[in-house]
């Protein structure tokens, strides 16, 4: 299951970041989750606090947002960033478009306010 691979990443990103002293600070981990992954919001976020349950982690809150898609229209050649699939070029409306597949998870950043 892909949402528990990404959930493992996430916490080994925390573990090389922090030992168990976490208590008492504010720590968000931001991840992006492509709008083409098998994965939903909702499956990654439950095998994350799955994870993390006595861990010393599991107050780290977890922000999950969708990662921009690029698109490439082979009609008007025209490059567009998208947060969702489309089937269509923004720009011309022709259905001759390539989303990038690229890159489908990746922790984006940590924030530590203490
Ligand atoms: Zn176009």
């Amino acid at each position: 299951m892909h949402d528990t691979v990404f959930a493992n990443q996430i916490f080994s990103v925390l573990k090389s970041k922090f030992t168990k002293d976490t208590i008492g600070k504010a720590i968000s981990v931001k991840v992006k989750l492509s709008p083409l992954s098998h994965v939903t919001k909702e499956s990654l976020f439950n095998a994350y606090r799955e994870l993390v349950k006595e861990s010393g982690f599991e107050h780290i809150r977890l922000d999950i947002e969708p990662l921009d898609l690029k698109l490439r229209c082979h009609n008007c050649k025209n490059d567009s960033t998208v947060s969702k699939v489309v089937f269509k070029c923004p720009h011309c409306g022709s259905q001759e478009i390539e989303l990038d597949f690229d890159k489908e998870f990746f922790v984006e950043s940590i924030d530590v306010n203490s």
